[in-house]
């Protein structure tokens, strides 16, 4: 039996519909927070009493039985052609069923349909005579008051959204002329479960929507040479030069560079023996930067629907910061704050109080992070807004000159985080830590905010200081280092 994700990944590549086929699956930890049952939520914006509640491991007859004696089918469990999809909502009108498709974002787009066509494939196979289709989705503009609004939260849509997120094709019409019959494909895949695994091949669908789980074992990347072509970063041809016997980025062929300073930083440090640096460019913007210096690092959480008053839908909670502050004499004090639930006005108050009146704050890629983080938190407490625009302003992004080609060091393969660039600088870096990524700390949080009685409590908070406060150490470590380069 298939789902709509194997069909998915078959359409992508067939060697990864094979390889996660065959992979046990595991537990499931999403990017973005979603703690309210969302069916639930929807239920109550559809104004529905009287339902059919489908589960999994149902057999398929079931929801099609309970079609006979309900006006509404939830979750209901279909197949067809060993395809078999779970149906948010089905409502019986007088000669079909409408049908509505759950969006938890803000914008369903019309260049994703496969789950849609699929789905409706296999109910007119089914012999479901579909009358119209909606799809419900998160309400971008709703802000919450103390109670959720269930009526504003969610929109009940006709049309998908295009690229600008403005509205596009009518849902139905679209779906039924995107749709295809899936049956050779699902055959194919058949066949494929049973034969050899199919030979990696570089296409775009390896990179195209992120870098593919499998990349490493297909390609393996990981064995890559520091100076390799293939770190070559925004390259458009690095694997064809590789095929054509260019191994290294000194001898990098130039009719085939797109030529970013980001890539002649990288040439000239394979050509200098590793390391490149513009000295009179990483100079004068080291120029720039004020003792004492913070260096701040903010670690937060992302929920679907808004917990607390003042949130929209995707907004961004932040619960945790280190600051390492660095004055002249070179004296180091460390201060940090973590929280739980709405943290926002704790969070606030403790940095304005431990934050320096003057200096640079330094934060790696703290233009996309850290600024947007401190503007958010301004927007929706005005009262604070004189103190944290000030902060804002003196936010100096470490990143830069990384990002500019000021400064690379081969051993960064090609990599720009603070992890990959301190394991350069500090052999030791992150080694041995419980939690050592930004991901790790988010799910850990998640787990004590949710049970905060459960005993690993406290050592928790004790592995998410100490990450936090690594990622504020790494960044004095490589400011040190920059330091260094340009007095030697
Ligand atoms: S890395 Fe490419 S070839 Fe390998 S499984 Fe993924 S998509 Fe397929």
């Amino acid at each position: 039996m298939y789902h709509i994700s194997d069909l998915r990944k078959y359409l992508r590549c067939p060697r990864l519909f094979q390889l996660s086929f065959n992979e046990k699956s595991t537990s499931f930890n999403p990017y973005v927070r979603l703690d309210q049952q969302v069916t639930e939520l929807a239920i109550e914006k559809l104004k529905i009493d009287d339902y059919f509640l489908g589960v999994v491991n149902d057999e398929p007859d079931k929801a099609l039985d309970a079609m006979n004696n309900y006006d509404w089918i939830v979750k209901g469990r279909f197949e067809y052609k060993n395809l078999r999809i779970k149906v948010p909502f089905l409502h019986k009108n007088e000669d079909g069923w409408n049908l509505y498709f759950l969006f938890i974002g803000n914008f369903p787009h019309e260049d994703d349909v496969l789950f849609y066509t699929s789905t409706v494939w296999v109910l007119i196979n089914n012999d479901i005579n579909i009358k119209d289709i909606n799809i419900i989705h998160l309400n971008n503009e709703y802000v919450r008051e103390d109670e959720l609004d269930v009526n504003k939260l969610f929109v009940i849509s006709n049309h998908f959204y295009n690229a600008k997120n403005n509205k596009a094709s009518n849902v139905k019409e679209l779906i039924f002329r995107k749709m295809r019959d899936y049956s050779s494909i699902l055959s194919k895949m058949n066949n494929l479960e049973e034969n050899e695994l199919v030979e990696p091949k570089r296409v775009k669908a390896c990179t195209r929507f992120g870098k593919c789980k499998y990349y490493d074992d297909c390609f393996n990347e990981e064995k890559i040479e520091d100076n390799s072509i293939l770190t070559l970063v925004s390259s458009q041809y690095k694997h064809h030069m590789y095929k054509d016997g260019i191994r290294y980025l000194k001898d990098v062929d130039l009719d085939r560079l797109e030529g970013s300073r980001k890539q002649y930083a990288q040439i000239r440090a394979d050509e200098n023996g590793g390391l490149f640096y513009d000295k009179f460019g990483l100079s004068l913007w080291l120029s720039k930067i004020k003792f004492p210096i913070s260096f701040l690092d903010f670690e937060w959480e992302t929920f679907s629907i808004p917990p607390y008053k003042g949130m929209k839908t995707y907004d961004v909670l932040p619960f945790q910061y280190s600051l390492h502050i660095l004055d002249e004499n070179n004296n180091i004090t460390h201060k940090e704050f973590i929280g739980f639930n709405d943290t926002r006005l704790d969070l606030i108050n403790n940095l304005i109080n431990d934050i320096p009146l003057e200096g640079s704050i330094m934060a790696y890629n703290g233009n996309a992070a850290e600024k947007l983080r401190i503007k958010e938190l301004a927007k929706s407490f005005p009262e604070y807004k004189k103190q944290l625009m000030n902060i804002h302003s003196r936010i100096i992004d470490l990143q830069f000159p990384f990002d500019l080609g000021l400064i690379y060091d081969t051993r960064m393969k090609g990599q720009y985080s603070l992890k990959r660039i301190m394991s350069v600088v500090d052999e030791v870096g992150y080694d041995g830590l419980e939690i050592d990524e930004g991901m790790k700390a988010v799910y850990n949080w998640r787990f004590v905010d949710r049970a905060v009685n459960n005993e690993e409590k406290e050592e928790i908070i004790k592995n998410l200081k100490l990450y936090c406060a690594m990622d504020t150490y790494s960044m004095i470590v490589i400011y040190r280092w920059l330091k260094k380069l340009v007095v030697k």
